[in-house]
């Protein structure tokens, strides 16, 4: 009878070590690394700042003409461009040093509804906010002062909430401190901010994005993990870990940029661009946000290889023949000139995939 007992426990303490494994290597997909090599469409004119100068990008697609929208970015040595999906330099405000770079739509100000750019400028520690005149194209300063963060900026990411409509701005720095701060109208038309909530991780923290139909913030600590926070302040203070760098983990340092291609529900990709190495790391947008592949850019089509990255940005939206099922923004860290930004087909990803991104995610 005791000789049963104990058979029994040992084959129930089998089967508990084979569930957790299984549900380990499910949930970490370590066995599965798939490195993938992509081409750039197409790149931009360079930065006007020689050395490490271009920064971070935001996507403004422009509704019914999606081959008309609009790519700014930072020179974080002089300030924002903008530049069209060509690659053209349309435009150049001397800005600072503007380091990060985001934007978000239907932002209600004085009665109206205009779409906004957001910039951080690490002379002053500052937050600027433009409206965005896209026919010109060009920016105009609609905050009421520059917006004091009251801290040594780093990274910015802008979250609105869909149902509320209420914008906030996520802004990082190299101490681990992540502040929360919400643009609102001062009831003359102009933006101003308040702080809401504050984060705290343990190092550098730049590379931000946030989820806004899904209610999260993402942030990379540069040499450890990828986190998700609740977006709204309400939401508490407790961060999940995405995926942490360690031995043969598909993350190595620096985590820099984040960036997300948004399909119908939950469906969808979170992209972390790792610098040194030169990699990009896809998860699955929804939790537990398994790892899909690896991709690199690689030199084609006229077009020099990625290195060294920083910002990214990514629209699902389909922009034109060139970027049918939505486009890739990748800094490249070494251009044959001064640096710049590539832009990838989110179609040739696909195909490159082997099937592991799906197509579905990009019929939106
Ligand atoms: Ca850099
Ligand atoms: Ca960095
Ligand atoms: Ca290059
Ligand atoms: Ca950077
Ligand atoms: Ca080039």
């Amino acid at each position: 009878m005791m000789r049963w007992t104990i058979a029994l426990l040992l084959l129930a303490g089998m089967a508990f070590l084979l569930l957790v494994s299984g549900r380990q290597s499910a949930a970490r997909n370590r066995e599965d690394k798939l490195v993938i090599s992509v081409t750039a469409k197409l790149e931009t004119e360079p930065v006007l700042s020689a050395g490490d100068a271009a920064d971070d990008v935001a996507l403004w697609v422009k509704p019914g003409h999606p081959e008309k929208s609009l790519l700014f970015a930072t020179d974080k040595k002089r300030g924002i461009l903008i530049y069209d999906l060509q690659g053209h330099l349309k435009a150049f405000y001397p800005k600072g040093k503007t380091n990060n770079i985001d934007l978000r739509t239907n932002f209600q100000l004085g009665g109206e509804t205009v779409d906004i750019l957001v910039a951080d400028e690490r002379h002053q520690d500052v937050l600027e906010v433009f409206a965005i005149y896209p026919e010109i194209p060009a920016i105009r300063s609609i905050h009421q002062e520059p917006i004091q963060v009251g801290m040594e900026v780093y990274g910015l990411g802008l979250y609105q909430n869909p149902r509320t409509g209420r914008t906030f701005a996520f802004v990082t720095s190299k101490q681990g401190v992540v502040k929360q701060i919400e643009l609102l109208d001062n009831g003359h038309g102009q933006v101003v901010g308040r702080e809401v909530r504050r984060l705290k991780l343990d190092g550098v923290v730049e590379g931000t994005v946030a989820d806004d139909a899904l209610g999260w913030v993402f942030l990379a600590e540069e040499d450890r993990a990828i986190w998700r926070f609740p977006a709204d302040p309400e939401g508490g203070n407790q961060g999940v870990v995405v995926d942490s760098i360690s031995p043969g983990s598909p993350l190595s340092p620096d985590i820099e940029g984040l960036a997300i291609y948004t399909g119908p529900g939950t469906s969808g990709y979170l992209v972390a661009s790792c610098q040194h190495i030169g990699d990009f790391a896809v998860y699955e947008r929804r939790p537990p946000h398994r790892y899909v592949l690896t991709f690199r850019i690689v030199a084609g089509n006229g077009v020099d290889g990625v290195s060294g990255t920083d910002g990214i940005e990514i629209t699902s939206a389909p922009l034109g023949p060139l970027f049918p099922q939505g486009l890739l923004v990748a800094q490249d860290n070494e251009n044959d000139a001064n640096q710049n930004f590539k832009l990838v087909s989110w179609s040739d990803l696909i195909r490159a995939s082997r099937g592991r991104l799906s197509l579905a995610a990009a019929l939106n």
